[in-house]
């Protein structure tokens, strides 16, 4: 047995390199001939002014069949939701269900032209329409625009919001205040949005520490952005609280609402006393997104900031027709046309299927399914903040490291083998060698004991063999690559020898 026969568990799936589509099949080999025309024209050569290439072309030579194999290969060395547990924290990799997907490509949403007019379009209206009402319901803030591409783009639509506000009312100001356990986004946004961002602490137990944010508070402070649950997956109970002292200021409470999959039918952060917050529809509404594809980050506002936002929005008309209308004091378009269509459609498809009974069934089981995984690993890693955690909590393996020499990077490459997804890591900053786990509400109980029973044998490994952890992953395509490198420089051409 090799090395690595030896390191696989027994589970993992086989799924080694193949060749190259350049080095598949043979040369003569085609997937598809052109017929011969009856309409001869010019020659390439003579269109082209004799620049064509001087040798042909380095492309593959490869059957139908090599191209079907090559594809359906990448195909199932990728990892995705459809593939295994997706623990990704603050990610919300669960199921999307395929109603979503059927939804999306109807011909009558699919084959839309964005330049159609109203009249013509009244079906996709109303659905932007509709799922505008149920993101307000669920948000508890009635102003909505789904223009925004993702979720960080509705934080800085946002931000754009409040400035137009504030400059509305003389009141210009150029701070804004956020938690040291905030998502990477959030400063990004405020510094993009030419903002200065201040950081508050968070106290021992994981919530904002209110008297440095009492402090940190004055009349050049924009806004404080929070997410709640935070980063931590922790429900900061002070929230009223934080809002009032916000407002007291001046100041304008933003919700990064990314966590919502922990909250619906349950609390809305309208009713908390934010002003605003964006919603990542691919996160809690069934949008497939790990490979960076389309998202869509609405933004719901109070009555207040409404008047501010991005425009158009749909409108029904009084004479029963949908239109489009723009907001009084519009900060204008923040995304071409509609917004990323086809994920709006899924969101509504997926909302309508659950109802908000389903919206609430969703966000307890995820929950639940947090606080089971959280029981099973406490012992065996460090819990920092030990308390009933929401949609997600965060390990550390400080104690792995500093016992065994072992570090959060290692178990989560061990995890690989296993074939589970790592969690987060390394994120939120606070917590040292963090390991942020979100299990989401569509893992099954035997998928969740799965993966605690994983990290549990990943745990006894690092006492009993560390070296085994510090070579994982031994199954997948790739071992470990230089991080840094593999996502800064990536080597994804192929180039024929000599060149
Ligand atoms: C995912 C996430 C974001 C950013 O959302 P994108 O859609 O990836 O831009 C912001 N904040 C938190 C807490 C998140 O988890």
């Amino acid at each position: 047995m090799t090395r690595r026969d030896q390191l696989a568990p027994e589970s993992a799936p086989a799924r080694g390199p193949r060749r190259l589509i350049f080095e598949s099949g043979s040369p003569g080999s085609v997937c598809f001939e052109a017929p011969a025309t009856e309409h001869p024209g010019p020659s390439l050569d003579e269109m082209l002014g004799g620049r064509v290439r001087s040798h042909p072309a380095h492309l593959p030579h490869v059957s139908e069949v090599d191209i079907a194999r090559h594809y359906a290969h990448l195909a199932s060395m990728n990892f995705g939701v459809d593939t295994g547990t997706y623990p990704l924290g603050s990610c919300t990799m669960k199921y999307n269900p395929r109603l979503a997907e059927d939804a999306c490509r109807l011909e009558g949403f699919s084959g839309l032209h964005p330049y159609q007019p109203a009249s013509s379009v009244q079906g996709a209206l109303q659905l932007m329409g509709s799922l505008s009402a149920a993101l307000a319901e669920v948000s508890g803030l009635p102003g909505v625009t789904l223009q925004p591409a993702a979720g960080a783009h509705g934080e800085l639509t946002a931000l754009m919001l409040f400035r137009a506000f504030h400059v509305a009312n003389g009141d210009a100001r150029r701070r804004v205040i956020i938690p040291d356990s905030s998502h990477g986004t959030n400063p990004a946004t405020v510094s993009m949005c030419g903002y200065e961002a201040v950081t508050v602490p968070s106290d021992s137990q994981g919530n904002v520490d209110i008297r440095a944010l009492r402090e940190a508070l004055d009349e050049d402070v924009a806004a404080l952005m929070l997410t709640n649950p935070n980063t931590l997956g922790l429900f900061d109970p002070q929230i009223v609280d934080i809002c009032a002292a916000v407002h007291d200021a001046g100041a304008l409470a933003y919700c990064d609402g990314a966590n919502l999959n922990a909250i619906m039918g349950l609390a809305r952060p309208g009713d908390m006393g934010f002003d605003a917050m964006h919603i990542n529809l691919h996160k809690t509404f069934a949008t497939p997104h790990g490979g960076g594809g389309p998202g869509a980050g609405p933004v719901c506002v109070t009555p207040v900031l409404a008047p501010f936002l991005p425009g158009p929005i749909p409108a029904l008309g009084q004479d029963g027709r949908w239109g489009l209308t723009w907001p009084e004091h519009s900060i204008g378009r923040v995304r071409s046309f509609m917004g990323n269509f086809g994920v709006l459609v899924r969101a509504y498809a997926y909302i309508l299927a659950v109802g908000g009974d389903g919206l609430r069934e969703a966000s307890e089981q995820a929950v639940l399914s947090a606080n089971y995984v959280r029981q099973g690993l406490k012992a065996a890693f460090e819990l920092p903040y030990d308390r009933s955690c929401m949609h997600e909590f965060v390990l550390s393996a400080g104690r792995l490291r500093r016992e065994n020499g072992v570090r959060a990077l290692d178990v989560a490459k061990r995890l690989l083998d296993h074939g589970i997804h790592p969690p987060t890591i390394y994120f939120p900053l606070i917590v040292d060698e963090a390991m942020m786990i979100e299990p989401t509400e569509t893992e099954p109980l035997e998928a969740l004991d799965s993966l605690v029973s994983a990290m549990l044998e990943i745990a006894a490994e690092a006492k009993t063999d560390p070296d085994i952890l510090h070579g994982a992953p031994y199954t997948t395509p790739v071992r470990r690559l230089d991080e840094g490198r593999a996502a800064k420089r990536p080597d994804l051409r192929w180039k024929p020898d000599g060149e």
